[in-house]
């Protein structure tokens, strides 16, 4: 029997927008559309919707294999789930906003909202590999259709009809659920530190499988050797975090700009859809 769909009616579901930054694909919206304050993260200041003095005109970086050494370090850690190619590319057709200016202030405008709406996908994807979360799988299912679609509209309607902020609110509350469907999994009393401020704080060692760390600030915090399988760390600040040693596997919501910022070394076990980040020595 020939191995054919049983309803060749149905339409097959659109692919998701893949959920990684392609610059080569990109028209450098994060070096233009984003604005940055002179920190430890970034060495001038910059508003939105003005190019980076390091943008060439090809839309690559002038600093790019420099970054951390010339005072950008922010740049190494921002992430835009590949937000800047769908705008570049679906969005606005290939129409760049040097050679189109027309295009700019929109293009500017619609990147920001994408991102959140491409965070949204990578997360909501996530929640439904995970089998504890299968009560809601359907729920997760409708959600990811809904904010994909919304990926796919046009600029006019990203900017003036979509609510990103009821949006989120919405796709958060199934993500708290997700994450209690998890961590419930982990037996004894698990931690919470939601939005706790930990800036600095021991806890080299810590057992904190199953922790609610959403929202924490873990930032410069010691965490070496921690064990963070199943924490919930979605939203939590890991600017220089120390990870080395750290066991990350099966960490809820980790993103990949959170492991940018933070430290880690050969041993920081991380999930395998993590990336690794090049300074971990
Ligand atoms: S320093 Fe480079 S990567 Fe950072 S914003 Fe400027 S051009 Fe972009």
């Amino acid at each position: 029997m020939d191995d054919v769909p049983s309803s060749p009616a149905t339409p097959a579901p659109a692919p998701l927008p893949v959920l990684q930054a392609d610059c080569a694909n990109c028209f450098a919206l994060c070096c233009v559309a984003l604005p940055f304050a002179k920190s430890n993260d970034f060495a001038v200041n910059k508003p939105a919707g003005t190019p980076c003095g390091n943008l060439q005109q090809d839309f690559r970086c002038g600093i790019h294999t420099r970054l951390r050494d010339k005072g950008f370090q922010g740049c190494t850690v921002f992430d835009c789930f590949g937000a800047g190619q769908q705008v570049s590319q679906v969005t606005f057709g290939g129409r760049d906003w040097r050679t189109h200016p027309g295009t700019a202030r929109q293009m500017f405008e619609v990147f920001p909202v994408l991102r959140h709406l491409h965070e949204l996908l990578f997360y909501v994807s996530e929640a439904l590999t995970l089998p504890a979360a299968t009560p809601i799988h359907a729920d997760l299912r409708r959600a990811l259709a809904e904010t994909e679609e919304w990926t796919r509209a046009d600029a006019q309607a990203l900017t003036t009809d979509l609510d990103v902020g009821e949006l989120r609110q919405r796709i958060n509350t199934l993500l708290l659920k997700t994450s209690e469907l998890v961590r419930a999994k982990v037996p004894g009393r698990k931690k919470n530190h939601r939005g706790a401020d930990l800036m600095g704080a021991r806890l080299s060692g810590a057992d904190l499988r199953g922790a609610n760390l959403r929202g924490a600030y873990l930032i410069a915090a010691d965490l070496t050797r921690a064990d963070l399988r199943t924490a919930d760390l979605i939203g939590a600040d890991l600017r220089d975090t120390d990870l080395r040693g750290a066991d990350l596997r099966e960490a809820v919501f980790l993103t990949q700009p959170q492991l940018n910022a933070a430290q880690g070394d050969p041993t920081t076990r991380i999930p395998p859809t993590l990336t690794r980040p090049t300074h971990w020595t």
